[in-house]
């Protein structure tokens, strides 16, 4: 296994419970540092695979292999998944409780605990809301506070599903600077054009749960052709 990658899926499928394929025959390479999105029409598989890769899926109906670099170990600890309504990650009643969740339960000292959510509510430009209660902040704050939920935990991997969905044009602004700052791998499924070429490295384009095509943004969302076939312009 190279330790260059972060994650290798081979020949990934899944099957639903009530017997549909959403994912067929899934290959694909994640490098260190890389950025990848998955575009592709509703109903895709975008966000099955993101679920799948997290090991959020029943094992019954999956198969394939999805490897880590080598010397990563705790797989799950590394890991972070941004979903797409914020409301579904919400733990604490305030700020602090909220991004402070996984340090607390791993048992870090509470001062330090502090000290790493204040640091990463600053990387997610929600300095001083330590206090504030998730139920009374904006769609986009909330979003912002769950990234940084993830962002105490150090993953190497964050899977993001749709992270532009429902933020306005300055706060999706404000959210492509934040990722771009971050050095994490990351997998996100985005239908937002705009931030897919702007932050991605690659783009996966995937529909009825198979990749169509993978290569550069321009190449890809500036092929006219392929973008209509797949119900994309
Ligand atoms: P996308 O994220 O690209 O819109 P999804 O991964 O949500 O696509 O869905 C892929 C396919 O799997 C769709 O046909 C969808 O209807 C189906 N699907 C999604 N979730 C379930 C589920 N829990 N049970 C059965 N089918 C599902």
């Amino acid at each position: 296994m190279n330790a260059d990658y972060e994650l290798i899926v081979t020949d990934l499928n899944f099957k639903y419970p009530n017997g549909l394929t959403a994912l067929s025959g899934v290959n694909f390479r994640l490098s260190r540092g890389e950025k990848v999105a998955i575009i592709g029409p509703n109903g895709a598989g975008k966000s099955t695979l993101l679920l799948a890769l997290s090991g959020l899926l029943r094992k019954k109906g999956l198969s394939g292999t999805i490897e880590r670099g080598e010397e990563r170990e705790e797989q799950a600890a590394r890991i972070g998944f941004l979903f797409q309504n914020p409301d579904d990650q919400i733990i604490g009643a305030s700020v602090e409780d909220d991004v402070g969740f996984i340090l607390l339960r791993e048992g870090v000292a509470p001062a330090r605990a502090r000290l790493l959510v204040a640091e990463a509510l600053e990387q997610v430009r929600l300095g001083g809301y330590q206090s504030r209660s998730p139920s009374e902040m904006s769609f986009g704050e909330k979003k912002r506070m769950s990234l940084a939920g993830l962002l105490v935990g150090k993953p190497d991997l964050i899977f993001l599903d749709e992270p532009a969905l429902g933020l306005d044009p300055r706060e999706i602004g404000q959210l492509l600077k934040i990722l771009k700052e971050m050095p994490q791998t990351m997998l996100l499924a985005s239908m937002d054009f705009n931030l897919v070429l702007e932050l991605a490295d690659r783009v996966l384009l995937l529909d009825r749960g198979r990749i169509v095509s993978l290569g550069s943004p321009a190449d890809i969302l500036s092929d006219r052709v392929l973008m209509e076939k797949h119900g994309l312009l």
